[in-house]
C-alpha cells in the first residue's frame, strides 16, 4: 500500500461503508416492497467474517444491528466487547457447528442457521432440555447436493424437519441454502422456498451478495450480505 493511501484509506473507507449500510437496508427494502412477496420486510444480515471490529463499529454507528458469522471461535473474539456497547445485536451463525461447540455457540448466537444433521440436532435438544436457552434454528439444505459442502440434501429435508420437531421437540423457524457457485441460483431459491412451503416454514434465509435480487423474488426472509458491504476479504 502507498503512503498516500494510508493516509486517506480508513477513514474513506469507513465513511463509505456506513453509507453502504444504509443504502443497501434501502435497496432491500425496495425490492421487498415493490414485490410484495413476503409479510414481514427481509432481513439484511451483514455478514462479518474476516472483518476487523472497526469496521463493525460503523455499521453499529450507522445503525445496523444483524449480523452473521460463520466461525465460532472467530465470533467468541470479536463479538462480546460489542455487545457491551449495544445491546440488541442480532447474531446468526453461517458457518458448519461441530458439537463440541455447541454450548459456546447458544451462549452467543441468536439464530443458528446451519442445522445440518441428527446429531447436531441432538445436542442442541440436550442442551435445551437442560435447561439452555436455544437459539432460533434454520435447517441448512444442500441444495445442489455438493459434497463439499454441508447441509441436509433436499429428499432428506423433510424428514430431518420431522426428527428435529417431533422427536426432538426443537422449534425450527426457517431454511438456508448456498446454492452452487456455477448454476442458477433462483433453480435453488425456487426448491428451497418449495420445501419450506411445504412444511409451514416462514423463514428463508438466501441470497448473498451477488444474487440477493434473486433471492429476495424467491421470498428470502433474510439475505446473507458480506462482500457488497464490507467489500473483498482475504479469507483464511
Ligand atoms: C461469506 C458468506 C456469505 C456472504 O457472502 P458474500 O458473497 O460476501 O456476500 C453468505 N453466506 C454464507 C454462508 C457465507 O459463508
Amino acid at each position: 500500500m502507498m503512503a498516500k493511501d494510508l493516509q486517506s484509506g480508513p477513514p474513506d473507507l469507513f465513511g463509505a461503508l456506513g453509507e453502504r449500510v444504509r443504502s443497501l437496508q434501502a435497496e432491500v427494502g425496495a425490492v421487498e416492497s415493490k414485490l410484495r412477496l413476503t409479510q414481514t420486510p427481509p432481513i439484511l444480515v451483514a455478514v462479518t467474517k474476516a472483518v476487523p471490529q472497526a469496521a463493525i463499529r460503523v455499521s453499529l454507528e450507522a445503525g445496523h444491528r444483524v449480523f452473521g458469522e460463520n466461525r465460532v471461535q472467530e465470533a467468541w473474539k470479536k463479538w462480546p466487547s460489542l455487545r457491551e456497547d449495544y445491546r440488541d445485536i442480532e447474531l446468526h451463525l453461517i458457518g458448519p457447528l461441530q458439537t463440541n461447540k455447541v454450548k459456546q455457540a447458544i451462549s452467543l448466537f441468536d439464530a443458528i442457521e446451519t442445522l445440518d444433521r441428527p446429531k447436531l440436532a441432538r445436542a442442541l435438544a440436550k442442551e435445551g432440555a437442560n435447561g439452555g436457552r436455544l437459539p432460533r434454528l434454520f435447517i441448512q439444505v444442500n441444495t445442489g447436493e455438493e459434497a463439499n459442502k454441508t447441509g441436509v440434501f433436499p429428499a432428506e429435508a423433510d424428514s430431518f424437519l420431522a426428527l428435529c420437531r417431533s422427536k426432538l421437540g426443537l422449534t425450527i423457524e426457517g431454511l438456508m441454502c448456498v446454492p452452487p457457485v456455477d448454476e442458477e441460483p433462483a433453480l435453488h431459491f425456487a426448491l428451497l422456498q418449495k420445501i419450506a412451503c411445504r412444511n409451514g416454514l416462514s423463514c428463508l434465509s438466501m441470497g448473498m451478495s451477488g444474487d440477493y435480487e434473486t433471492a429476495l423474488t424467491f421470498g428470502a426472509s433474510h439475505v446473507r450480505i458480506g462482500t457488497a458491504l464490507f467489500g473483498p476479504r482475504s479469507e483464511a
